[in-house]
């Protein structure tokens, strides 16, 4: 296959914008039909970030509900796609001499599947997750992303999970119209504008850019995806951004697509 799938960087917010039908899943939804079907996901989400990389080898990866203190709604959702150890060989292949881990216990977490689910009902497109290394430079997250952008023409779709903005200590959960800070709108505005002239190294070195970007990403296991996002990308590929949009005042439910 030489068709180039594009990739994509999605917020994925408070998991119970997963559970109803607004402008986030809806646009959850569009995406999955507006690009070619892929023959595997590949997954970096904000919620696998830890010591070394690993990828997820199971043949049926669990769902994960790595919270608590939600409705059981919730927990009983199941995602039940496939995995393919296949793909997780050849991810471990590409990122070689880097020491990259086979996982085959490993499930999927809400980072994922609360996109994967508008994204693809079916569940029938593979899942193979890769963790992100905590101990990690950002730059090395973005590199990452660079040694990842073959499978783009093997149908195989490079999704990031995270938030762009994502300040959980100063987020609204009652109100249903909070008061957006300013500093999540002006930090959400400057990446915008960053990600659309291809300021890449910019955006790589975030904790440069003031302190409105210290308050969006007080820590950067949501910022960090977009990098591998952005790293698969080739040099002339411009952004869109099909989902827009802050929730609870504090978190960017902004999507970038590539390609
Ligand atoms: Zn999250």
């Amino acid at each position: 296959m030489s068709e180039l799938m594009p990739t994509l960087f999605f917020g994925h917010g408070n998991p119970m914008l997963t559970l109803s039908q607004n402008a986030y899943t809806k646009g959850w939804s569009e995406a999955g039909r507006s690009i070619p079907r892929p023959a595997a996901v590949l997954a970096i989400s904000a919620h696998w970030f830890g010591g070394g990389i690993s990828v997820s080898s199971s043949a049926r990866p669990a769902t994960i509900h790595d919270f608590y203190g939600f409705p059981e709604e919730l927990f009983e959702i199941r995602y039940p796609a496939p995995g393919e150890p296949l793909l997780a060989s050849r991810v471990r292949d590409l990122l070689g001499p880097q020491e990259v881990g086979l996982n085959r216990e490993r499930g999927l977490d809400h980072g994922v599947w609360c996109i994967l689910r508008h994204l693809f009902p079916e569940a029938d497109i593979p899942v193979v997750q890769l963790s992100m290394d905590a101990a990690m430079a950002a730059k090395a997250h973005y590199q990452i992303g660079e040694k990842l952008a073959p499978l783009r023409r093997e149908g195989v779709l490079i999704l990031g999970s995270g938030n762009i903005v994502h300040n959980l200590a100063m987020y609204s959960w009652e109100s249903r119209s909070p008061v957006v800070y300013d500093w999540a709108l002006r930090f959400e505005k400057q990446a915008r504008e960053l990600l659309t002239k291809r300021r890449d190294s910019q955006l790589i070195d975030f904790e440069s850019l003031g302190p409105d970007a210290r308050l969006s990403i007080p820590t950067p296991e949501h910022y960090l995806p977009l990098l591998y996002v952005l790293g698969a990308s080739e040099d002339g590929e411009r952004p869109t951004f099909p989902i827009e949009g802050i929730d609870g005042g504090s978190m960017s439910m902004l999507a970038v697509r590539m390609g």
